[in-house]
């Protein structure tokens, strides 16, 4: 299910892209899915369950397996303060578990200041990042703050600079569509500073991020270079095998070992190629989602590549 190669390729992929992001925003398409009996085969195959339980499971298994995590429960956008206070509560919980099952300091989480409020009080966003962080350090492990559309990075940044003051090894993650992220990486490329680098997974308007997939490309090797040159810990978070080359090369350039940088991929996504670089002694750290609330985290993945339609396509026709 691959859109055709070449210009009009390019052009169809883009569309696609556009329209299953604009599907994500849609709350009637959401229902749909999410009542649909097919979407739990679909979900299962990226997500590791609804519950805790369920995420301590799958983390269990992939630390066995000599891979790092972070763990994410879903859930974006909350649009009251009651919401916001239950996800910092949720991570504190879930912290506390993993300490507890001894998977720490292996497991991280990642967090969305946008489940903590930063829609609607920035001030609630970084009181609950705070506490998520303290919750962190207390279990033995630390946070990274995932980066969401380009009208929040400023926020995102200055909410991620308070807490590095008490909380130095928090994550930032730095988004290589973004005309800006040239800049943004020069500044976080010091002593201590964990920076993840992706290409980025919203539909951003041209005047703020590259659009052609190689323009992305291009940016994210010059991001690359200015983090693993730098002195901070790079977080390479991608699956493109060319990208991970070039990553696997310049480690070998910087005399970066497997405590100086890491690889990231998400849960479900080129597991073999997680396996291989963990075999030639890298650090491999696996994202995993968690929660009921994975309707727009799935459609990102969808739009990434639109060869998972057909995994969707399959199991939507097994189940009829
Ligand atoms: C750990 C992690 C954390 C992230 N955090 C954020 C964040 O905070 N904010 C944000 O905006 N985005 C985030 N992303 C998403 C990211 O921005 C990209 O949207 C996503 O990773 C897809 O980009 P890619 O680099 O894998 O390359 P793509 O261009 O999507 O894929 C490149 C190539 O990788 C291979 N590939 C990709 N998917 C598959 C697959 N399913 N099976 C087989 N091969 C495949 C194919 O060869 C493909 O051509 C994160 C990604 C990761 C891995």
């Amino acid at each position: 299910m691959d859109a055709p190669r070449g210009p009009g390729g390019r052009y169809a992929r883009l569309m696609l892209r556009t329209v299953i992001l604009a599907a994500s925003r849609s709350s009637r398409i959401e229902r749909l899915v999410e009542t649909a009996p097919f979407s739990r085969d679909v979900v299962r195959r990226f997500v590791a369950g609804a519950q805790s339980a369920d995420a301590l499971r799958v983390t269990r298994e992939l630390v066995g397996d000599g891979r790092a995590v972070t763990l994410d429960n879903l859930g974006e956008d909350t649009v009251t303060p009651a919401q916001a206070t239950a996800t910092r509560d949720e991570y504190v919980t879930l912290l506390g578990m993993l300490a507890e099952a001894g998977l720490t300091p292996a497991a991280e989480v990642s967090v969305k200041l946008s489940a903590l409020g930063q829609s609607f009080d920035e001030q609630l966003a970084y009181d609950n990042a705070r506490a998520i962080c303290a919750a962190a350090d207390a279990a033995g492990t630390t946070v990274t703050l995932d980066m969401e559309d380009h009208t929040t990075t400023d926020s995102t940044l200055d909410i991620l600079t308070k807490l590095r003051k008490d909380f130095p090894s928090t994550g930032a993650v730095l988004q290589a569509y973004l005309r800006r992220t040239e800049s943004d990486c020069r500044d976080l490329a010091v002593a201590g500073s964990r920076v993840r680098l992706c290409k980025g997974a919203y539909s951003e308007p041209e005047s703020v991020a590259y659009q052609a997939a190689r323009e992305v490309d291009k940016s994210y090797v010059r991001c690359l270079n200015i983090l693993m040159s730098g002195d901070g810990y790079p977080m390479l978070a991608t699956h493109d095998p060319r990208l991970i080359a070039i990553g696997e090369d310049r480690a070998r350039w910087f005399d970066r070992g497997a405590d100086r940088f890491e690889f990231q991929m998400l849960y479900g996504i080129r597991p073999e190629e997680q396996a291989r670089l963990v075999g030639e002694g890298y650090t491999v750290r696996t994202y995993v989602p968690y929660g009921d609330d994975w309707y727009g985290y799935l459609m990102r993945r969808l739009a990434e590549r639109p060869a998972n339609l057909a995994f969707f396509a399959r199991a939507v026709a097994s189940r009829k």
